[in-house]
């Protein structure tokens, strides 16, 4: 990208486009189109959520010659909803002087975790938090070569990771060998299992001229692996100003550090001795943030607008208490014994008549367990009547608290 390049702000009407087509592409489809702009998606899937509501779906693979030069034909600006997108598919704008955020250098950091940890390791001395102590296995000769501190661990896949997916537990090195096995022998990590006390994330977004903004983080409950609440101001960190103070510009040293443009999530650890861990980063808005959109002045989606198009950052002042429940695929069964079974729509209407509850539906038709099918944004006048319209909600749709 030239200076000339990154200088010029994009206007409505003009065209943005993102790749990839799930959740998070679309809700950063419709907040393009509330400030104006038109958007191009591109996502294989014919039936992604994205690309339903986009104005233009080039339905291919990311590598796809041809769709790629109609996206580089038609848009001022290229970002992405997910980490796993190809580098060159980001590249390939790029080199054609179109503005990329974030650049696929940040991304690939993103979606291999030894660069992650890497990364997160050699940003310690400035950021203040390091990541979580962890080997590196690339081959079977590596197995015998993990320090004993790191059992009890968890094996990790180094890609395509995601909601939990592609982790083992081991508990003692002699369960290593068979749980790299279960994972298909590919590169992995084995990072130590941590005591949690409690687990925050916070996302930034980051302009092209350096301005960064902070949304105030959020504690996160995970459920099977699966982000189930998030909730704004973090109980805990409430507690602790001085950890909220250490996890806010921790983030923003990271995002420096990267150089990065757009909005970055970094996932936090607080352990029970007091001390903070990094666990991983996305480099793009975070399921953990979608509380921005009913309690913040500018949500997580329309910083992405902005920080891509070189638009001014918005505020991300609270409004609210708030409390996040994820929807999954689950919702629409009905557990008869030990056995999920009879499919049926979740009662909406209940969740609508609670006068706090703003709900969000992705448009997924096909319902599966563990699948995020949407999210409701319960807001309260206190933060414990969020946590409380939080329980009402997700007893609506039969969720467990
Ligand atoms: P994903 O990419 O699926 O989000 P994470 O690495 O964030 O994977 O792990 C998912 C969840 O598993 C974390 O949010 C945390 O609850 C738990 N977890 C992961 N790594 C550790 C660890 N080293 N120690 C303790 N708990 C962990
Ligand atoms: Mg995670």
């Amino acid at each position: 990208m030239d200076a000339a390049s990154s200088s010029t702000i994009c206007k409505s009407p003009a065209w943005l486009g993102i790749l990839g087509g799930g959740q998070l592409g679309r809700m950063f489809i419709h907040e393009a189109q509330s400030l104006g702009f038109k958007v191009c998606v591109l996502d294989p899937d014919p039936l992604s959520p994205g690309g339903s509501v986009a104005e233009k779906h080039l339905c291919a693979d990311y590598l796809d010659a041809a769709a790629l030069s109609e996206m580089a034909s038609l848009c001022s600006a290229i970002s992405t909803e997910f980490e796993n997108v190809p580098a060159q598919a980001l590249d390939f704008f790029k080199t054609r002087g179109i503005f990329v955020a974030p650049d696929s250098s940040c991304v690939s950091i993103a979606q291999d975790r030894i660069k992650e940890k890497a990364f997160l390791a050699q940003c310690a001395p400035i950021s203040g938090v390091g990541p979580v102590p962890y080997g590196v296995i690339n081959s079977e000769a590596d197995l015998a070569l993990l320090a004993n501190n790191l059992f009890p661990g968890i094996l990790k896949t180094v890609r395509l990771g995601y909601d939990g997916k592609g982790q083992i537990t081991v508990q003692s090195r002699d369960q290593l060998a068979a749980a790299w096995n279960d994972l298909g022998q590919v590169p992995c990590v084995l990072e130590k299992r941590m005591a949690l006390a409690f687990e925050v994330s916070a996302i930034v977004a980051r302009g092209h001229d350096g301005d960064v903004r902070s949304f105030p983080p959020a504690e996160n409950i995970h459920r099977q692996g699966i982000l189930h609440t998030s909730t704004v101001p973090s109980p805990s960190l409430q507690r602790h100003p001085v950890l909220l103070e250490r996890i806010q510009k921790a983030t923003s040293a990271i995002a420096q550090e990267m150089n990065y443009v757009g909005v970055l999530c970094v996932e936090y650890f607080v352990l029970t001795d007091g001390s903070i861990v990094a666990n991983e980063v996305a480099p793009r808005p975070h399921n953990s943030g979608h509380y921005t959109m009913d309690a913040c002045v500018t949500s997580q989606f329309q910083q992405q607008v902005r920080a891509m198009a070189r638009l001014p950052l918005g505020d991300t002042r609270l409004l609210s208490p708030v409390a996040m429940l994820n929807i999954l695929g689950d919702a629409w069964f009905v557990q008869d014994g030990k056995q999920q079974t009879t499919a049926s729509e979740p009662a909406w209407e209940r969740v609508l008549s609670h006068p706090d509850a703003k709900l969000h539906l992705y448009g997924k038709a096909s319902p599966l367990p563990g699948r995020k099918m949407g999210h409701v944004n319960c807001l309260g006048q206190s933060l414990d009547e969020a946590r409380q319209n939080c329980t009402a909600v997700a007893g609506d749709l039969g969720i467990a608290p």
